[in-house]
């Protein structure tokens, strides 16, 4: 090689370093530029958030308040015992034997450091106690514990200041727990009917007309309390349409269908008369597909009942909480009749239906009366809700989008919106650079998910 030749080819891959440095920093600076601003201002947007599950104190009462209380409620728990954990009970926990449970815990907690249930969990913890460490350790779950305890020793005051700092409007909340409860806290919570019950009732009746059936979910008991037991499916409907009216007078905004949890999302169309003759059998006598069409009538009713009320219906779709259920169950591609056949009828479906995200934007797509929260998705796969909006905002218009938590503890509610809000503005600042839209509009689409389109759409009383 003669020497004039590689000076020449020192030079070129001179300029060619050069060039890929220029590049990054190019790239570095419009990420910034662009995320940073955008970033800050979705920070200062009160955010409605259409779905939790936040309980209320009394209903924790007799635990200890450590790390591990809020473990045992956060998604995170799941993938622990997917990495081979024992299950996190209670009784562990209120033992309060920080050594044990690190000892238990600790290995599959690191097993678990990859993943987006873990940092969203962090995330929390990040935003609301000052936390900034890259990992949990066995060290700093002592601290963090003890911050916890003290936290909850005055817990209602503890609530309202995290509430705030997280930066909340307001959260609708699903007491799947507790689904005829109407009685909210109106300065943090907005009231969402689950309709699970009314479905699956129809077709358990003899399990729960006995004298020891739980009460709580039980819509016999409580017609029977009223005076009016039920014993026809006309009767059965009369107890529906006054739960109705209840929540109507509450100011309900919206209806939750989480079945997917128990059964397939497909509900087919039963004609009253058939449906009738199965409801004056005894349920115990009736098959597993005789079962499901009394439920498939329901469903269809609750549909309609929601047609001439104005109550949009939210959805659970795709991937399924805990550790073991039938995926296929909630494939958003199951509930298409519906939207066919209620066109006036409007249905929000969750979570990006993951892992048929595709599927899941293509019905935000083709049909007007259908409407995606992009709730839990973050928090399941980080990049995969990255992906996902991104070919959201390809697909469907922006209006249709909102955002929610869907968990149990202020904590990870708080981490779950810097999740949210990250994936959000990381999608946004990307499609801003690659000149697909201009930096007014993405704010404009930012405040759409996270607050303007639930106002509109559930007709919210909070400040527009
Ligand atoms: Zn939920």
């Amino acid at each position: 090689m003669s020497k004039k030749s590689s000076i020449l080819r020192f030079s070129a891959a001179l300029f060619a370093v050069m060039a890929l440095a220029a590049f990054a920093v190019h790239c570095a600076k419009n990420s910034t530029s662009v995320y940073g601003p955008l970033r800050e201002y979705i920070d200062m947007i009160k955010v409605v958030n259409a779905h939790e599950h936040q309980r209320w104190f009394s209903e924790y009462e007799g635990h200890a308040y450590n790390f591990y209380t809020l473990l045992a409620h956060t998604y995170l728990q799941a993938d622990l015992v997917s990495a081979g954990a024992p299950g996190l009970k209670t009784e562990t926990i209120n033992q309060g034997d920080l050594d044990a449970l690190w000892k238990t815990y600790g290995p599959y907690l690191d097993f678990s450091r990859n993943t987006s249930y873990y940092s969203h969990f962090l995330a929390g913890f990040r935003l609301l106690y000052g936390f900034e460490d890259p990992y949990f350790t066995e060290e700093n779950v002592r601290i963090l514990s003890e911050k916890i305890a003290e936290n909850y020793s005055r817990r209602e005051e503890w609530y309202e200041k995290a509430f705030h700092q997280a930066g909340f409007e307001t959260m609708f909340v699903d007491q799947y727990w507790d689904p005829f409860n109407t009685e909210l806290d109106g300065r943090f919570f907005t009231l969402v009917f689950n309709i699970n019950p009314l479905v699956y009732s129809i077709a358990s009746r003899e399990q729960l007309i006995v004298p020891d059936a739980p009460l709580q979910t039980n819509i016999y008991k409580l017609a029977e309390k009223e005076g009016n037991p039920i014993k026809s499916l006309d009767d059965y409907l009369a107890a529906a349409e006054r739960l109705f009216q209840k929540f109507q007078k509450k100011n309900v905004v919206c209806l939750k269908n989480s079945m997917a949890y128990g059964r397939s999302l497909d509900y087919a169309e039963v004609s009253s008369e058939d449906a009738n003759k199965l409801f004056s059998r005894p349920s115990g006598s009736l098959s597993a597909a005789e079962r499901k069409a009394l439920q498939d009538f329901m469903f269809h009713w609750i549909v309609k009942k929601s047609l001439a009320l104005e109550l949009p219906i939210q959805i659970h779709t795709g991937y399924l909480a805990g550790n073991g259920n039938v995926l296929e169950n909630g494939r958003p591609v199951k509930l298409n009749n519906l939207f066919l056949k209620y066109p006036q009828a409007r249905f929000v479906l969750f979570h990006g239906g993951y892992p048929w995200t595709g599927e899941y934007a293509a019905l935000g797509k083709m049909f007007p009366n259908v409407y995606l929260d992009l709730v839990w998705l973050p928090q399941i796969s980080r990049e995969a809700a990255v992906r996902g909006l991104d070919e959201m905002l390809d697909t469907v218009p922006y209006n249709k989008f909102f955002w929610g938590g869907d968990c149990h503890f202020i904590e990870e509610s708080a981490g779950s919106l810097a999740f949210g809000k990250d994936v959000v503005a990381q999608v946004l600042a990307m499609r801003v650079e690659r000149g697909l839209m201009t930096e007014d509009f993405a704010r404009e689409v930012a405040r759409g998910i996270f607050r303007d389109n639930a106002i509109r759409f559930f007709k919210l009383k909070v400040p527009s």
